[in-house]
């Protein structure tokens, strides 16, 4: 008797197999071949395939609903409310990241790690700070919101790198001048880091052959000018997202699929096997 699980697989299987055939995967399997520089514009889309909350961007845990302390997540979790209680940030910002806790990359990670060893002028600019992108071998990598494993003092220039929340007793304290630590995070409200916004602004200036914006909604300006931009690079743009964003009207193809889906779809159009995880 064949399992559940196992007859799950082989339909999935076959599923990607009539995906490989449909003709815009073919099309878009020959672009990627004939590029040179490509972007993966990323966001919460394709953590949700590793089992992340997609909260309006985070985590699935706050809808509708204000927290228990009685405002809403974003407040709870902006530069503003940090600068009066950092206690109250902290209470979220962990219970945010435990929500996160323990999911590691999916095949859409690597398959966008894959893409920079195969073209090796590809880079990634990603709205997540989850890591995945990273764990899953990426380098080139433009993380515009900051990442939750970097540490830094609000009054000395110590940081550190943490492998998780887990046993932080909030706020944690500075071992060398018992200031308070945050996260090396955009915060509601906060500006971008600078690094992240130069490197983004050193490859936007390079340009880029094909655009790729994949499991984000594209509200922040920053995500969408790439992608309609990209004609005057004469690029060319894909969208991966089931449902319909901001830059929907405006790409070459619009794939409603999840990443998870149709990248490994492209890759084996591209006559590739498919990378571990
Ligand atoms: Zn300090």
């Amino acid at each position: 008797m064949i399992g559940k699980r196992v007859l799950k697989r082989r339909l999935l299987r076959k599923h990607e197999r009539h995906l490989i055939n449909a003709p815009e995967i073919q099309e878009i399997a020959e672009i990627v071949q004939n590029a040179r520089r490509i972007l993966f514009i990323t966001g919460a889309g394709i953590s949700a395939d590793s089992g992340l909350p997609t909260y309006r961007g985070i985590g699935g845990l706050y809808n509708d609903i204000l927290t228990e302390d009685n405002v809403s997540i974003e407040t709870a979790l902006s530069g503003a409310t940090f600068a009066k209680d950092p206690l109250l940030t902290w209470k979220y910002l962990i219970q945010v990241e435990s929500a996160c806790r323990g999911a590691g990359h999916n095949i859409g990670h690597r398959i966008i790690s894959e893409f920079e060893r195969f073209k090796p002028e590809s880079w990634v600019l990603t709205q997540n700070i989850d890591g995945l992108h990273r764990s899953a071998g990426s380098n080139q990598l433009i993380e515009i919101h900051g990442n939750v494993t970097r540490l830094h003092c609000t009054s000395c220039r110590f940081s550190e790198i943490v492998p998780s929340y887990a046993g932080i007793s909030p706020p944690p304290i500075c071992p060398r001048c018992f200031g308070i630590m945050r996260p090396g995070v955009v915060l509601f409200g906060e500006s971008l880091p600078l690094l992240a916004l130069d490197a983004l602004q050193t490859q936007l200036s390079l340009g880029f052959d094909l655009i790729f914006s994949i499991g984000t909604t594209s509200v922040f300006p920053y995500i969408a000018q790439p992608v309609l931009d990209a004609h005057y690079w004469g690029a060319k743009t894909v969208e991966i997202n089931p449902g319909v964003t901001e830059v929907s009207d405006a790409v070459d193809y619009k794939l409603t699929l999840r990443a998870a889906e149709a990248l490994p779809a492209i890759w084996a159009a591209m006559g590739k096997t498919l990378p571990k995880l």
